[in-house]
């Protein structure tokens, strides 16, 4: 550890914490004690946890104090985790429809979040101060197992311009102290990729945080100009928010001479699993319960694949109860060699309405198309329209340099992931409107901004 990282860790970040009124330095020093616990304890512990949590939310919470009363659910009477399941889920139209009702009557200071989504429709919400502590320290914890630690360099590649946005002076002082820096990866332009790349190498990062697929173009983009990142010291690149494709994985590995260290959660559902050295993704199960659920709602035990479900126990002022995530995923019993007792989750396999079918019945993620389309710079906007297994058609908005290589390039990238044989018909018009999809013709698009 530098002794710039050191004075950081020891005293800035503490002092800084202190100022916001957060904890962060106590939550994660009792994590890094929790997370070897064995896991009876750690769900003893929940338990309790969430008997409290409940309470709290009953006694505040107008919108809980009337699910529970008319459950008849009194929290008091928790005792066992698997209580909770007699608690509707909390989705998306719910927190539009109840935004207000959800804030605790006693919330001060709650930073509002609104989130894009691969549906394009926003989700409006709140985080408290509690929550903010939580998620910093999970986060603190998860690249702590692989020796980064708050003060030392780096670099979060991030693409929503709703977050950039909301960067003021503050924040930028907050990140030159920590030495924390955001790179705005939305566009993608060869321009832009050069810069992005410069910037890596004069930053030389301990660590980057962010999307596989912007960090692995990225990467790509520094290969093909004989650029190295490999000299740079970086320890490991966290990502989050997207799936993980093995070639991302690979190219991010080789190119940055360093592990991928795969994270689960969004601004939404909190940090709810991170990967450890050893290959698992251990959930913070101190503030987050997890429950994979069927098509009908019912709770599936550990090994079967169904939708994550989170309950973050970190937000009484607004909460998160039973939230549908609609991302897909599967429990693991088995335990990690680390030795934590921390729950595993395998096999996040992303979103249940976001789904395409290819030729031979394979089911796929919608984003493992839209990257083919992304990764086109002359690329404006697009829309894909599923409208057979044998028929997608693509509309683009060209930009500058659109070339008849591209539109090969689309052909290729979707018939590897659909079907050889399928047909790949590529439109090019003025604009692409929105839409969304059908019961089988599936439709993603991607609108300019
Ligand atoms: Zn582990």
């Amino acid at each position: 550890m530098s002794v710039y990282t050191r004075f950081v860790s020891q005293a800035v970040f503490p002092l800084q914490e202190r100022l916001k009124k957060h904890d962060t330095v106590r939550v994660r020093r009792a994590m890094e004690a929790s997370q070897w616990w064995p896991a009876a304890q750690l769900e003893a512990f929940q338990r309790d946890r969430l008997r409290a949590f409940l309470s709290d939310v009953g006694a505040h919470v107008p919108y809980y104090r009337q699910v529970f009363s008319d459950a008849g659910f009194d929290p008091a009477k928790i005792s066992r985790v698997a209580d909770l399941q007699r608690l509707p889920f909390l989705t998306k139209p719910l927190i539009r429809a109840n935004t207000e009702a959800l804030r605790a009557d006693d919330a001060r200071a709650l930073a509002r979040f609104n989130t894009g989504g691969s549906s394009g429709e926003p989700l409006i919400f709140f985080i408290g101060d509690e929550r903010v502590t939580h998620d910093v320290a999970a986060k603190w914890r998860a690249t702590r197992w692989w020796d980064v630690d708050i003060g030392d360099r780096e670099i979060v590649v991030w693409g929503s311009p709703i977050e950039l946005g909301a960067q003021d002076r503050v924040r930028q002082f907050r990140d030159a102290l920590m030495r924390t820096e955001l790179m705005p990866a939305f566009e993608m332009s060869e321009t832009k990729l050069d810069g992005f790349v410069a910037r890596i190498r004069a930053r030389r990062p301990a660590m980057l945080f962010g999307y596989p697929s912007a960090i692995s173009h990225i990467a790509r983009h520094a290969e093909k100009r004989g650029i190295r990142l490999d000299d740079l010291g970086v320890r490991v690149v966290f990502v989050t928010s997207e799936r993980l494709y093995d070639d991302q994985r690979e190219s991010i590995e080789r190119l940055f001479g360093c592990p991928v260290a795969n994270g689960y959660g969004g601004r939404d559902a909190g940090f709810i699993a991170h990967q450890c050295p050893s290959g698992s993704m251990h959930i913070t199960a101190e503030d987050i319960v997890v429950e994979i659920v069927d098509a009908s709602g019912q709770v599936l035990p550990s090994g079967q694949s169904g939708e994550i479900v989170v309950t973050h126990l970190a937000t009484r002022d607004f909460p998160f109860i039973r939230y549908r995530t609609g991302d897909i995923g599967v429990l693991d019993d088995t335990p990690c060699a680390c030795g934590r007792g921390l729950p595993v989750l395998k096999e996040i396999q992303g979103r249940s309405t976001d789904f395409v079918i290819a030729l031979d019945g394979t089911v796929m993620h919608g984003l493992s198309l839209i990257y083919v389309l992304r990764d086109i710079p002359a690329v404006r906007a697009f829309k894909i329209i599923q409208e057979t297994l044998t028929l997608t058609r693509v509309q683009v908005e060209p930009g500058e340099g659109f070339s008849d290589g591209d539109v090969a390039l689309i052909q290729s990238g979707l018939q590897a992931r659909l079907g050889a044989s399928v047909e790949i018909v590529v439109e090019q018009v003025a604009q692409v409107a929105p839409e969304r999809s059908g019961k089988f013709r599936y439709v993603i698009s991607k609108i300019a901004g």
